[in-house]
This record gives C-alpha cells, sequence and structure tokens, in this order.
C-alpha cells in the first residue's frame, strides 16, 4: 500500500485503484467517529469502505505482529471486562490462599493478613 516513493498511498488513492472511489465521498462520517455500530452501513464513507476490505480486516497490528514473530501467541482481553483478565484470577486465587493460612493457622496469621 505504498507508492513508488515507499511512501503510504492514502485512502483514495487505494479506493480508486479498487475502482470503490465516488465523486463526493468524504473521508469519514460523523457515524463513524461516534463509532455507531450498523453492519447494513458499508459505504457512508471512505474510511468505512476501505475498513471492510478483506485484506484491511485481516491486517494485524504491529504489536500483534511483533509478538507472533517471537513466537508468542497474542491474547487480548475483551475491553472493559476486567474480571476476565487473568491477573484477577490470579490475585483471586492469592486471598483465597491467605484466608486458608489464617483459618487453619489461627490469630498469629490473622495478623499478618490484616497487614497485607
Ligand atoms: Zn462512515
Amino acid at each position: 500500500m505504498v507508492n513508488e516513493n515507499g511512501k503510504p498511498k492514502g485512502m483514495k488513492q487505494v479506493l480508486i485503484e479498487r475502482g470503490l472511489w465516488r465523486n463526493g465521498l468524504n473521508a469519514d462520517c460523523q457515524l463513524c467517529k461516534d463509532k455507531v455500530d450498523d453492519v447494513t452501513r458499508i459505504d457512508c464513507c471512505a474510511r468505512r469502505i476501505i475498513s471492510l476490505q478483506p485484506d484491511f480486516m485481516e491486517q494485524k497490528s504491529a504489536l500483534e505482529e511483533a509478538i507472533l514473530e517471537a513466537g508468542h501467541k497474542c491474547i487480548f482481553y475483551p475491553k472493559f471486562h476486567c474480571e476476565l483478565n487473568f491477573i484477577e484470577r490470579y490475585w483471586g486465587q492469592q486471598k483465597d490462599m491467605l484466608v486458608r493460612i489464617v483459618i487453619i493457622h489461627g490469630q498469629a496469621c490473622n495478623v499478618l493478613f490484616l497487614q497485607l
């Protein structure tokens, strides 16, 4: 997606080359800026049209590509669902273990537990 100078072509040029550009098409629209989700809206603006192209949809982020190239798995958590984050399970298990220690060993560990 770069021109002969090695610079990015831009949305308009890519859409022209694919035969998807039409006169009067805006770069983006207010619905897309506001992230209004509507699967029936497929050609409201250039940004929406190009974002629905299969090769653009399959493109991974630079971060994800770097992680995969290093031989690791890349798993993104759903946004705004901290309960699904693995670290929450880890901390929950640690708290549970401390409570069990207090129950088994009694009051002396309870003081230690309250300091944590
Ligand atoms: Zn739009």
